[in-house]
């Protein structure tokens, strides 16, 4: 049975351009607050100033928009329970903080972190578990002062009971254990709470149902069920998302690999509802093995016993298939319209493309459609329709194809297309054919490799009779006519 109080959400943090796994956890929980009638909530969790990036907020809302993994309370949206963002959120926080330490649940703590990392080092050294000693405990601020390693601004740290249960309940995993807290620091020493405090207390005040996260917080839940359970909350349900991993099962990072980067996907072009349906692959098995699905249909099967729980392994093969399916089930005007909204992003097309240029693409996609797997791909394809001017014969085209017989090529089809009446493809082949093949004897397979890098600049391209049509004449001849000039003068005999 739906449940339309189901409330779930993704938290991020802003420290950086967003990652994909910000992406994936937005799809689960949005999949599920959809199938339940529920609300998804997006939360930003900027408390740690030492790693806030400022625009990166506004990357995180542009890019789970431009996938259509749109919020329906968060910062920019507002909602019941407002703000949205935890740096705004200080008041709460600070009164839930006290009623733990005068429950004796929490403690301050003096201790500098010279002295902290003398301790660990110590402890490392004879072997022993790493965790505070619990030298503040049970100290006033006085009698802690005479010690040494004191720090001015103390934090505040709970008291892990020493029979803290380590097991709690997962949706997607059962009972899951989790290795045994340390006394955790919940406020910081510059008076702002860490992720666990200000998590726990926003879920509870934003009476979210559902905490839908990456496994690498499992080992925080133990932590997290005390608050509740301290605070006297219930505690929502927990489901471990897995983690994307690269090849060789290592977490999917920024570092390592491209792919961790949402914006990167972008910068490559390939489609949110590839991007979508990979995403949900990635962590979800559909009916029947079902590969090539949209956001509803998920919708419309989601069940939590469909997750998977071993970490999926970032295929980017699997992801091109997809996203070229895609491209090629679009509507050539639709995907004419993406593909000039991607080189205006790239900066082949200006931000606002003119109608010819508009149309100039919609004349071309036919020609890159089967041929490209990513958008990016088109920069390169369909770059000479816009360089007018300006157009660069990559220097290893030239070196490969403007030889020998390339200057009598261009000579021959200069002259031919000069002439042509009717500037249309059939023509331009008819014209090419009869002027090259048949006029200087040479193959097809040598006789246009010269006329393509010349108005192209490329020794791959769109299929040259359309490209020379939706050219123009007066462009492919004045390119016919410049390449002439960098074919290399046969060698001395
Ligand atoms: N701020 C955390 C993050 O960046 C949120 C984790 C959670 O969902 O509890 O992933």
């Amino acid at each position: 049975m739906p449940d339309s109080t189901v409330r779930d959400r993704v938290a991020p943090s802003p420290t950086g351009d967003p990652h994909v796994g910000t992406a994936y956890m937005s799809l689960f929980n949005l999949a599920f607050a959809r199938q339940q009638g529920g609300t998804f909530v997006l939360r930003i969790e900027d408390t740690d100033r030492a790693r806030y990036v400022a625009d990166s907020e506004e990357q995180i809302f542009d890019s789970l928009r431009w996938l259509g993994l749109d919020w329906d309370e968060g910062p920019d949206k507002g909602g019941p329970f407002a703000p949205y963002r935890q740096s705004e959120r200080t008041e709460s926080y600070r009164v839930h903080v006290q009623k733990l330490l005068d429950l004796g649940h929490a403690y301050y703590c003096w201790c500098s972190s010279e002295r902290l990392a003398q301790m660990r080092e110590e402890q490392q050294k004879a072997k022993r578990p790493t965790g505070y000693d619990r030298l503040c405990l049970g100290k006033t601020r006085e009698q802690r002062a005479e010690l040494p390693g004191f720090s001015e601004q103390p934090v505040v740290r709970m008291l892990i009971p020493d029979d803290v249960s380590l097991v709690f309940d997962d949706v997607v995993r059962g009972e899951v254990k989790a290795p045994r807290p340390d006394d955790q620091v919940i406020v910081k020493a510059d008076g702002l709470p860490t992720y666990h405090l200000a998590n726990v207390v926003d879920d509870h005040e934003m009476h979210i149902t559902h905490v839908v996260r990456g496994e690498e917080w499992i080992s925080s839940t133990p932590k997290h069920v005390l608050l509740y359970d301290w605070l006297g909350w219930d505690r929502p349900a927990f489901v471990h998302m897995p983690l994307l991993r690269n090849a060789d099962k290592s977490k999917i990072s920024k570092r390592k690999n491209p792919a961790a980067r949402l914006l990167w996907f972008r910068d490559q072009g390939y489609l949110p509802e590839a991007l979508v349906n990979f995403l949900a692959l990635m962590g979800y098995s559909m009916p029947e093995g079902k590969e090539i699905f949209g956001f509803d249909e998920m919708v419309a099967e989601f069940d939590w016993a469909r997750v998977n729980t071993v970490g999926p392994v970032f295929d980017l093969d699997k992801l091109n298939w997809l996203n070229g399916h895609y491209i090629r089930e679009l509507p050539v005007d639709e995907l004419a319209r993406r593909i000039t909204d991607h080189l205006s992003h790239a900066g082949v097309l200006p931000p606002a493309p003119t109608p010819e240029q508009r149309a100039l693409v919609l004349a071309a996609t036919p020609l890159v459609r089967e041929r490209i797997a990513v958008l990016a791909e088109v920069e390169g394809m369909l770059g000479f329709l816009f360089a007018g001017e300006d157009l660069v014969v990559e220097p290893e085209a030239a070196a490969a194809v403007l030889t020998g017989d390339a200057g009598a090529v261009l000579a021959a089809a200069s002259t031919a297309l000069e002439g042509l009446g009717d500037w249309t493809t059939p023509a331009i082949e008819a014209a090419l054919r009869a002027a090259v093949v048949d006029g200087l004897g040479i193959k097809p397979k040598n006789a246009f490799g010269p006329v393509r890098v010349a108005v192209t600049g490329r020794r791959v391209s769109p299929p040259l009779f359309e490209s020379l049509e939706l050219l123009g004449r007066d462009t492919t001849l004045r390119r016919l006519r410049a390449a002439a000039g960098l074919v290399a003068p046969p060698a001395a005999p």
